[in-house]
């Protein structure tokens, strides 16, 4: 009897497998622990949780959970043409913005085609690219940022796509603005730019991309609700583009993709921008809390831009599995090339010193 495996499509036998930020009850489970006892700071979410409007809207979105969603996203996709004074049509919604990130390989992917991207970079870019086919050209990052002359030399006729968030994650750096459109700019036309904006949010100054994707360059931005508007576990993202672009990723998307407590949640969520302020300001607070305190451990970290700061503490795995004991959960870096790395994320001000202690009592152990 053949099994599967043997019939399964033969690159999805070498496909490599996503790893999230452990679970709080995986955690629970496996160390005997109390789940309310445990703190992730291990996939970037908000310490602050949702905007209590996005809260209430969700519930009352789930009063009507027996319909459909709009599989067109009409309502949110008017709230964000307003707020980026775009045509609603420009704009593509996801089941995170990773299925954004989907939609354009299964769209432009095929075998043989490559797409660029820095090496360590968010995984996703690879994931994709190696699922329809592709070949992952992965660039050496320099001081811990995408390098983007080196990025802009390895496109090749075979480039469909070079991705590039800004900030980074896992690092945290950004690439200055005038550095990024340069790098746009010197792109070949039929070369897709991708530009993942996850953390735009947490910027004083974002980079602007509209003005080139309304003179027809091939730029796609995307952001996400998970981040910021502390909507991650709802798994609603967008992207915004061409129109023609758009159209094009809808005919892959499949119809009701979006759900109906996200749309809500995610509409009230944009409109509470008081709410996304105080997170953005209680940010910097901790990541300043989070870097001074790996100051005097004495320990290298790279200057974050984003709502996670990572840092060397010589060995990542260990490090990760001692604060854990401790009900600790940060993300180690080894599936990123960073073995001796961790990635903490900012908590509330008594959650960044209870990691911070946390690493304390390991480094001197
Ligand atoms: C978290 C993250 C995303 C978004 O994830 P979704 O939850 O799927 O919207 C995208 N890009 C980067 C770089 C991220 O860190």
């Amino acid at each position: 009897m053949p099994t599967y495996a043997d019939l399964v499509k033969p690159e999805l036998l070498t496909q490599p497998v996503y790893q999230p930020g452990k679970p709080i009850d995986d955690v629970a489970r496996e160390l005997g622990l109390d789940p309310d006892t445990i703190l992730k700071l291990a996939s970037n979410e908000n310490p602050l949780g949702a905007s209590p409007k996005a809260i209430a809207a969700a519930k009352a979105a789930v009063d009507q959970m027996q319909l459909y969603p709009d599989g067109g996203c009409y309502a949110l996709k008017q709230v964000l043409g307003a707020k980026f004074e775009l045509d609603p049509e420009q704009f593509i919604i996801g089941n995170g913005s990773n299925e954004v990130l989907e939609l354009l390989g299964h769209a432009f992917i095929d075998k043989g085609d490559e797409a660029v991207m820095g090496k360590g970079a968010f995984i996703v870019y690879k994931l994709v690219t190696l699922l329809f086919g592709g070949t992952p050209i992965e660039i050496s990052m320099v001081d811990y940022r995408h390098d983007l002359e080196a990025m802009a030399s390895a496109v090749t006729d075979r480039t469909k796509i070079v991705f590039l968030p800004c900030p980074d994650n896992p690092s945290g750096t950004a690439n200055s603005e005038s550095d990024v459109l340069a790098f746009i700019n010197s792109l070949p036309e039929d070369v897709i730019f991708v530009f993942d904006e996850a953390y735009a949010e947490y910027q004083d100054k974002t980079i602007d991309l509209r003005p080139l994707i309304q003179s027809g360059r091939k730029v796609v931005c995307t952001r996400t609700f998970s981040k910021i508007h502390g909507l991650a576990g709802l798994r609603i993202g967008y992207g915004y583009a061409a129109a023609e672009l758009i159209q094009l990723l809808n005919r892959a998307r499949e119809p009701f993709n979006a759900n109906s407590v996200a749309q809500a949640a995610a509409i009230a969520a944009l409109q509470d921008e008081s709410f996304v302020e105080q997170c953005r300001f209680a940010n910097q607070a901790g990541l300043a809390q989070l870097q001074t305190g790996f100051e005097s451990l004495n320990l290298e970290y790279i200057e974050s831009a984003a709502n996670f700061v990572t840092v060397n503490v010589q060995d990542g795995q260990a490090a990760f599995a001692a604060l854990q004991r401790d009900g600790v959960i940060v993300r180690p870096l080894a599936p990123y090339g960073m073995p001796e790395w961790i990635r903490v994320s900012v908590g509330k001000p008594e959650e960044n010193e209870r990691a911070l202690a946390s690493l304390n009592s390991f480094l001197n152990s």
